[in-house]
């Protein structure tokens, strides 16, 4: 699915896959596979952001029930001022938009958050933006930074897990810094987008094959190779499962496969776990 974006790495992230799950009770990691070292390297948020947008524009007095329009577009024509679904989505809520990863939604959202203001509510939450906000071939603006359009604001994996943790579900992942309080009105839309996200939405293939209910959001980046002088497609994929009150999360990077692949391997990752009894799940 999901984020057409250049990502310029030069292929410096090719082959390079992680998986990890912890336990949200004891903070502990449950499993750990780590292909090229990136819990010690910083990856791009993608449209995760839209959680942390989703918060922000809260914050500001936004009105999740208030809906934004998804037109029909062109693939010709640049997913910033569209959606990465050129059917269009149609009319769309907060929780609608998270569900399916909204573009156009996002981006009128955006405008009602100023930059500084979302920077430094990353901030308080871990997720420190250290980038430039250009590269060699295009100027990224504030909307698309905030929908998680610019590929440099990167972050280390277990913050970023940590932080999506302690955002939707007030539930703390290693790492132990202080994180700000949040406002529960502020979460429960969000938890609500992520829930539908598994079942009708960009996660639903994470869903897939459990008998207990699960919750997440996907990003998917175009990672461009220009010695090979073409794109793939890379994703990442957080999660949450049981739903509505996790005892596990999950995070997947893959640098080849969207951020849908992502979350039907993170549910076939979690149905192996449960098998072999390295995780349990409260009934
Ligand atoms: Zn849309």
């Amino acid at each position: 699915m999901k984020r057409l974006l250049p990502l310029l790495l030069a292929g410096s992230l090719s082959a390079q896959s992680l998986q990890l799950v912890v336990n949200l009770r004891s903070g502990a990691i449950v499993f750990q596979e780590d292909c090229g070292q990136l819990l010690d390297r910083s990856i791009p948020a993608g449209s995760l952001f839209k959680i942390f947008l989703a918060y922000a524009a809260l914050a500001e007095g936004s009105d999740p029930a208030r809906t934004v329009f998804c037109p029909p577009s062109s693939p010709t024509l640049p997913v910033r001022d569209n959606c990465w679904f050129r059917a269009g989505h149609r009319n769309q809520d907060l929780v609608q938009a998270l569900a399916n990863s909204c573009d156009r939604y996002f981006m009128t959202l955006a405008e009602r958050v100023p930059i500084d203001a979302f920077v430094a509510f990353l901030d308080s939450l871990d997720l420190v933006v250290q980038i430039p906000d250009t590269d060699h071939n295009h100027e990224y603006t504030a909307g698309e930074s905030m929908v998680g359009l610019n590929p440099h604001w990167r972050f280390p994996p277990l913050k970023l897990l940590a932080a999506v943790a302690w955002l939707v579900y007030g539930r703390c992942v290693p790492g132990g810094n202080s994180l700000p309080i949040l406002e529960e009105k502020f979460r429960a839309p969000l938890r609500r987008g992520l829930r539908e996200a598994a079942v009708y939405g960009t996660a639903q293939g994470f869903q897939e094959g459990m008998d207990f209910k699960v919750s997440g959001k996907t990003g998917t980046f175009v990672r461009v190779i220009p010695q090979l002088e073409r794109s793939k497609l890379s994703g990442i994929f957080v999660g949450f499962f049981p739903d509505p009150e996790p005892e596990y999360c999950v995070l997947v990077f893959n640098a080849a496969g969207n951020g849908r692949e992502q979350a039907r391997a993170a549910g076939v990752r979690v149905r192996k776990l449960l098998a072999a009894g390295k995780i349990h799940i409260r009934r």
